[in-house]
């Protein structure tokens, strides 16, 4: 195995355990390692650090795993900390209301690159870098093991991949291949899942908790959906007693999707409109047409994937809290979110300020939002923190 030493000074970040070292950080280049191939870090002194894959090609040349100098990064170890992955997911998966969750969440589940996701019977994998494209099929044995799915589907269609030298890559690793539309229950709900083409691995997992919250709210509401993909949104706030719901949309396909998930739910849609449009718009021309809302969800699609779109990503999360302050009765409630890394919650809140100073309407903020607990966030890692919401009351 080679040893990669790091420069001088700049071995504290990995000592803390951030996983990430980027290649500026290395005293000097290793030659002759393989993609993916497991390197020792060491200080620039030839102390040992950690245990790490290695990516020439990557910015962030090498991705920590294991710190203890005695647990070499073998198949037993990728097994252990898979099963102890897994594990953590007991509570949320006992009971038998929720199959869905993600079981393996990288860096904040200490397996940088690797995302598992269990829908009902099937398992979803992505592989996001050299090091996890290297061992991916070697991990199969012991999700079988743990979870005995009836396949498990690749998805590893994501633009990191291209960032690490990776095609994209998909398809059956294991099992039977999933139908086209999977029904999952989460909270007792049921919902349908495209596995093969959905968005992210198919359905937004991380939503879980807050959708829960939302339907608390949500009794005698006219809710205004933006963004709502299949729907998952609307299902829960019809649930809870919500009179009647909006969905606004760019997809056809993700509003097909909520039609069928409201009626796998029993749900009627005489008091639901399915809008295929662009939300900026759809806004205004609510504005125009005088209409008023009870309740407002923003879950936009991440506006800002990269610090240098921040700018342009901060006026368009303004435009559209701005647009739903105007658009909200005295007393309703807007539930807004953001799922770029790029914008921390401080930066949410000053969205808020702006929406609520450009409004004239006060914005309380009533309760902080997160990704669900089988996202967890990772303390050395904040990278690991990527959703971030507020339930706030418009005065
Ligand atoms: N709320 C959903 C997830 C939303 S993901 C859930 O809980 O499952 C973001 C959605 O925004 C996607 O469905 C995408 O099709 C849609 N979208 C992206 N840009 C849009 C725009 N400008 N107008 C309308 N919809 C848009």
């Amino acid at each position: 195995m080679q040893t990669v030493a790091l420069k001088p000074g700049r071995d504290k970040t990995a000592r803390q355990r951030h996983p990430w070292i980027f290649s500026g950080a290395l005293a000097k280049k290793p030659s002759k390692v393989d993609p993916g191939e497991i390197v020792r870090i060491t200080s620039y002194k030839d102390e040992f650090i950690a245990y790490g894959y290695f990516n020439s090609r990557s910015q962030i040349a090498v991705r920590l795993l294991e710190w203890n100098e005695n647990h070499p990064v073998d198949m037993d170890w990728w097994h252990s900390k898979i099963k102890e992955s897994v594990q953590r997911r007991a509570d949320l998966m006992s009971g038998g209301a929720t199959d869905t969750c993600r079981l393996v969440f990288g860096e904040a589940d200490f397996l940088p690159g690797l995302i598992v996701d269990k829908y009902a019977a099937f398992l979803v994998v992505q592989a996001l870098t050299a090091g996890i494209e290297r061992v991916k099929k070697d991990l199969l044995p012991v999700l079988i093991d743990l979870l005995h799915p009836d396949g498990i589907f690749e998805r590893s269609d994501s633009e990191t991949r291209a960032l690490e030298g990776l095609d994209e890559s998909g398809g059956v690793l294991a099992g039977v291949e999933p139908p086209e539309l999977l029904t999952i229950s989460e909270n007792g709900l049921k919902f349908q899942a495209n596995i093969k083409s959905g968005q992210k691995t198919a359905f937004y997992i991380d939503q879980r908790d807050n959708r829960k919250e939302a339907a608390t709210l949500a009794r005698g509401c006219h809710l205004l959906d933006c963004f709502s993909y299949s729907g998952a949104f609307s299902v829960y706030c019809l649930k809870g007693g919500a009179k009647s719901a909006t969905l606004v949309d760019s997809s056809s396909h993700g509003l097909e999707l909520a039609r069928a998930n409201l009626k796998a739910n029993q749900l009627d849609t005489a008091a639901v409109d399915f809008v295929q449009e662009d939300v900026f718009e759809a806004l205004r021309r609510y504005r125009r047409e005088g209409r008023y809302f009870d309740m407002i969800i923003l879950d936009p699609p991440k506006f800002a994937p990269t610090k240098s779109s921040l700018k342009k990503a901060l006026s368009a999360y303004k435009d559209i809290n701005l647009q739903a302050a105007h658009l909200l009765k005295p007393g309703g409630i807007l539930m807004t979110f953001s799922c770029s890394g790029a914008v921390d919650l401080q930066t949410l809140q000053t969205v808020l300020f702006w929406a609520s100073a450009d409004s004239g309407r006060q914005i309380q903020i009533l309760k902080t939002l997160s990704q669900g607990c089988d996202h967890p966030r990772l303390a050395t890692f904040p990278e690991s923190e990527y959703l971030k919401g507020f339930i706030c009351r418009i005065v």
